[in-house]
């Protein structure tokens, strides 16, 4: 089944305990985002990573504290989740690009507000798409929320989501589920 990976904001200020916007324990989960991204690579699966990228005064800071704003260290993402053949696409009118890993920029929680992504997903014609990363209950859930419109099988490795809220995160993955995504585990995907 032709597959595509999402890896969901797994940037340095949601990661990592001095980020700016960190959900706890996330980076426990990193090296399991890198083994997901590792194995698309080596498999040939497309992998499509979302990136926060906000300007000094985006309108989003009026809600969340400021985070991954374009140019610093905690816009960036991890090196162990970057694969070395990428590209980016911005949220600006582009050209659709293609490489191993293609870094969806986006300054909304939704990553379909990219309007760029839409011409991509046509353009790779996946029938499943396995998505993991952070938030659960916000920029992971409406990524799954989008997607599902699509028809297709979606997973969501429950092994490699991390949450602000415990509960909210759980209660996101039984709502998703419900909706019609898989959950799985890393295990299952890569194993
Ligand atoms: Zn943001």
């Amino acid at each position: 089944m032709k597959t595509v990976f999402f890896d969901i904001d797994t940037q340095n200020d949601f990661m990592l305990p001095a980020g700016a916007l960190y959900a706890p324990g996330a980076e426990l989960i990193l090296p399991v985002v890198a083994r997901l991204n590792s194995f698309a690579a080596a498999q040939g699966i497309p992998l499509l990573s979302t990136t926060d990228a906000h300007a000094e005064n985006d309108p989003e800071f009026q809600s969340w504290p400021a985070h991954c704003v374009r140019g610093t260290l905690g816009q960036q993402k991890p090196l162990e989740t970057l694969l070395e053949r990428r590209a980016a696409l911005p949220s600006s009118p582009a050209d659709v690009v293609l490489a191993p890993q293609v870094l969806i920029e986006k300054q909304h929680l939704d990553c379909f507000a990219n309007a760029n992504l839409p011409s991509l997903l046509a353009r790779l014609g996946a029938e499943r798409y396995v998505v993991y990363g952070v938030v659960t209950e916000y920029c992971v859930r409406f990524a799954v929320e989008g997607l599902l419109k699509t028809g297709k099988r979606i997973e969501v490795v429950t092994d490699a989501v991390r949450t602000l809220n415990p509960q909210d995160g759980a209660f996101t993955l039984a709502t998703l589920a419900a909706g019609g995504a898989h959950l799985t585990t890393v295990d299952r995907v890569a194993g």
